[in-house]
């Protein structure tokens, strides 16, 4: 019998919610491009509750113990003395948000003797050393595509909020305002302006789709290029470089996974190929850019905003400057848990977790490492090698 040890975000301040805003989610049969939702033999939870804190398990503990399993949930996850890192010792698979991500660095692979599978519950394995899991032959899997549109939405929210001023308007009005001067000397409509994805998989794309209607132009940079029947349908333009499409545009939103290749790429030099003025929404991963250059290019008026929900450690130090900086829109890591993202992330970790148990081959899709190598979606969208230096910063976190 394996033991399970999952690392989840903690529950609200005010205690695990006894009722929610809404009674129902929306019924979706496919995510675009026809892969099928999750298909667990079953589930144990109500679609729509709080899965991804520490009461709601992922909705696991009746499956997995009533396999005979050990379930141990814990979000204390940073340090030498945290329950995971002690946990860890004897765990045959370890589950992990990136929310809230369990770093698997290399000395913690080495530790964990019985690893075998690294879970994530949702999208981006980036906190796991995939070298390391590679050498280790420890299987490394997500849920591929469960929360792809929930960040998509999550981008235009913040691009609109972004380019119109939403938040310091906002502001005004909760301080007791009327200040229509101060919010619209920052406002701009989206309507005609330029707009790029620094990769067009399924969250850049998504992101596209949703932007055409706003009469904005289209571009996007990514190792291959889309189809030629989409690129027309959406009347995208596509730049061979990054550099490239940075110089055309007045909106630049990042969406490839972090990996060797894409850590750091905006930085104060490709920061110089952007127009002034320019905004930069990035929900992919916080350490594609270099934290103090991004600071940098919003007190120099190099960008005009900068949101996102990623940052690198998570959970972000209390000075890490992302808090602090002018013109940003911040949000913790957020995008891609939404309750109606938790409710497929969880049905698919459910759906990795039987494959695992009863032998059967893990969808390709969801496989990140397997038998020693990139393997599935890994195999097409990462690059071998290292993501997790710096990760112990996030032990310098403390809850208010
Ligand atoms: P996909 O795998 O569908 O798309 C990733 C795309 O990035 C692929 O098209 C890939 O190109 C491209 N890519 C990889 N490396 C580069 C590079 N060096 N330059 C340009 N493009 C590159 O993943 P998703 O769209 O579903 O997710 C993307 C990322 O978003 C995830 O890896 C994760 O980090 C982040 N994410 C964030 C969430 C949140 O809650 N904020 C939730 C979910 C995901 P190709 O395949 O053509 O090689």
């Amino acid at each position: 019998m394996a033991k399970v040890v999952c690392v989840l975000y903690d529950d609200p301040i005010d205690g695990y919610p006894t009722s929610y805003a809404r009674d129902d989610l929306p019924k979706i049969d496919h995510y675009p491009g026809g892969q099928t939702l999750p298909t667990p033999k079953a589930v144990d939870f109500k679609p729509g509750t709080l899965l991804g804190s520490i009461s709601g398990e992922l909705g696991l503990r009746k499956y997995l113990e009533a396999n005979g399993h050990t379930f141990v949930v814990t979000s204390d996850k940073d340090g030498p003395d945290s329950v995971f890192e002690r946990e860890l010792v004897d765990a045959d698979v370890v589950i992990s948000q990136p929310f809230w991500p369990a770093y698997l660095t290399a000395e913690r692979i080495a530790k964990a003797k019985n690893l075998k599978l690294a879970l994530t519950a949702g999208i981006g394995s980036d906190h796991v050393d995939l070298q390391a899991a590679i050498d280790r032959g420890v299987t490394v899997a997500e849920v591929t595509y469960c929360n792809s549109i929930s960040v998509s939405e999550h981008v235009v929210m913040m691009i609109l909020g972004l380019v119109r001023n939403y938040i310091p308007s906002y502001q005004w009005v909760v301080k007791g305002g009327w200040n229509i001067a101060d919010c619209v000397a920052r406002s701009y409509d989206v309507e005609g302006m330029h707009v790029g994805t620094v990769a067009a998989g399924r969250i850049g794309l998504a992101v596209l789709k949703r932007l055409k209607p706003f009469d904005m132009h289209l571009h996007y940079t990514d190792r291959h290029r889309l189809p030629e029947t989409v690129e027309k349908e959406l009347g995208l333009t596509w730049h061979a470089t990054r550099e490239g499409m940075y110089e055309v545009c007045d909106v630049v939103t990042l969406n490839c996974p972090l990996h060797p290749e894409t850590e750091h790429m905006i930085n104060d030099e490709t920061l110089k190929h952007f127009k002034r003025g320019a905004y930069l929404v990035n929900t992919a991963r916080g350490k594609l850019c270099d934290r103090d250059a991004i600071a940098r290019a919003l007190e120099s008026g190099q960008l005009a905003g900068y949101a996102g929900d990623v940052w690198f450690p998570q959970p972000a130090p209390k000075d890490h400057p992302w808090r602090t900086m002018p013109h940003h829109g911040m949000t913790p890591h957020i995008s891609g848990t939404s309750l109606s993202a938790q409710t497929r992330y969880a049905a698919g970790t459910r759906e990795i977790l039987e494959s695992f148990f009863e032998d059967r081959p893990i969808r390709d899709e969801y496989l990140i490492v397997d038998g020693g190598k990139l393997a599935g979606t890994g195999a097409h969208s990462y690059s071998a090698g290292n993501a997790t230096g710096g990760s112990e910063e996030a032990a310098k976190f403390k809850r208010t």
